[in-house]
């Protein structure tokens, strides 16, 4: 989608600080971490949100969560929190799905 931000990103036409990246998505640290490690795990096709995973494309959403897993233990990662908004409600702020890992401090449960 032309005028995505994450498409641009996973594009390289805007930048960012990439983590991983393979032909199906794109991993970056987040330009505002809300934990000591937080990077951001995205298709390069764009999709809405969670809400927009189907039979279709049920396999790229494993690869996601396959990179994630791949990715938190080349970093060291030894406990994460992996999470998705879906809405405005629930705090999605741009809408290219996306898997935040956050890692390296305390987290509290039930998530605000
Ligand atoms: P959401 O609020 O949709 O769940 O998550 C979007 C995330 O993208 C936020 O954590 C925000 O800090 C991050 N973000 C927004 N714009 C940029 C950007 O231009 N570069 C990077 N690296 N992260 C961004
Ligand atoms: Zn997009």
């Amino acid at each position: 989608m032309s005028d995505c931000l994450f498409c641009k990103i996973a594009a390289g036409e805007i930048p960012s600080n990439k983590v991983y990246e393979d032909e199906l998505c794109y991993a970056f640290y987040d330009i505002d971490p809300q934990a000591p490690t937080h990077f951001l795990v995205i298709p390069r096709e764009h999709i809405p949100s969670v809400a927009g995973i189907g039979p279709d494309n049920a396999a790229l959403a494993g690869h996601l969560l396959e990179v994630i897993s791949r990715v938190a233990k080349e970093l060291g990662l030894d406990s994460y929190r992996v999470v998705s908004n879906i809405g405005e409600q629930a705090g999605q702020s741009v809408p290219h799905l996306h898997f935040h890992v956050l890692s390296g401090r305390d987290m509290t449960w039930p998530p605000g």
